[in-house]
């Protein structure tokens, strides 16, 4: 893990990292968990993004406060903030300061997509579940393996631009496991399907979306889209690149559905800061995502 996403973990809300736990939080106060508490002693203060309890003294920040209530080590605490938030973090160390020592290997990554192999669970997962295109997976070049313990993985190559191989994503398959993500060695995962603006033809609309499995759900519905890594934070590179392409003279028009949460609307306000035009789509109600939209507008599996 390095400072960077060290520091975006700290800047997590305070109070919904604690609604997160379970803690019950009005006006900045919650009953404390770590005494017999029957008066809301435990504060939140949002400027300073801390808690504190007047009565046992608990106080600390968000990596505190979980280590704290879930009883777990700092790196543990850590995953399941990152985990719980959709933030991505890497495993290794990988800067000393700011100077990288150590980059993604790619040549020892790239032979598993060029014959993308799907097991049981990873199809359960894409086609059934998530009802995706096949050619979508066959597109994204989808692949899934088995640990040493039998645990399934989906794994997700990240391509550049030029179709160059730059980083990996592991998702665990198995439902509530943690850590779900897992990245290879200096896998830049930032912006996902950057391939696809090759493909995109002049004034076609290309969608943003969260994360990768919106992007394919997107992508089965027959749009053309990317997808940028968390809601919680924009990297300053991740703005750079997609103002890059705000800008490019062949004048892409940028669209999006943005998850109907507070998280959801922050990113698209983010996102209108580099690309002011960006074309701003609504999600019917009761649909969180666009994941969950594409389902609905599935007809029931038919058997047979
Ligand atoms: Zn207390």
């Amino acid at each position: 893990m390095d400072r960077l996403e060290l520091q975006k973990l700290r800047d997590l809300p305070i109070e919904r990292v604690a609604e997160r736990l379970g803690l019950h939080v009005v006006r900045h106060k919650a009953l404390c968990p770590f005494h017999d508490d029957h008066h809301a002693s435990l504060s939140f203060k949002v400027s300073r993004n801390t808690y504190r309890c007047f009565v046992c003294g608990a106080s600390g920040g968000p990596i505190d406060l979980v280590m704290r209530y879930l009883n777990k080590g700092f790196i543990e605490a850590c995953r399941w903030l990152a985990d719980e938030h959709n933030v991505i973090i890497t495993e290794q160390k990988c800067t000393v300061g700011s100077v990288p020592v150590c980059t993604f290997d790619a040549s020892r990554y790239e032979r598993f997509f060029e014959r993308p192999w799907l097991n049981d669970e990873a199809r359960r997962f894409l086609f059934d579940e998530r009802r995706l295109d096949a050619r979508v997976v066959r597109w994204c070049r989808i692949t899934s393996w088995k640990d040493r313990q039998g645990v399934p993985w989906l794994q997700t190559p990240y391509y550049d631009r030029e179709g160059k191989l730059v980083g990996v994503q592991n998702r665990n398959l198995v439902k509530g496991a943690t850590p779900r993500f897992r990245f290879p060695q200096g896998s830049r995962c930032s912006i996902y399907n950057l391939p696809v603006l090759n493909l995109l033809k002049a004034g076609e609309p290309l969608f943003i979306a969260e994360g990768c499995s919106d992007c394919w759900s997107l992508l089965s519905a027959g749009h053309k889209a990317i997808a940028i890594p968390s809601a919680t934070l924009l990297s300053r590179k991740d703005k750079e690149l997609l103002k890059q392409l705000g800008d490019s003279p062949r004048g892409i028009q940028f669209h999006m559905y943005p998850d109907n949460d507070v998280p959801g609307e922050r990113l698209f306000l983010q996102l209108r800061e580099v690309l002011p035009s960006i074309e701003r789509h609504q999600l019917p109600p009761g649909c969180k995502d666009f994941s969950d939209y594409y389902l609905n507008t599935k007809r029931p599996l038919l058997s047979g």
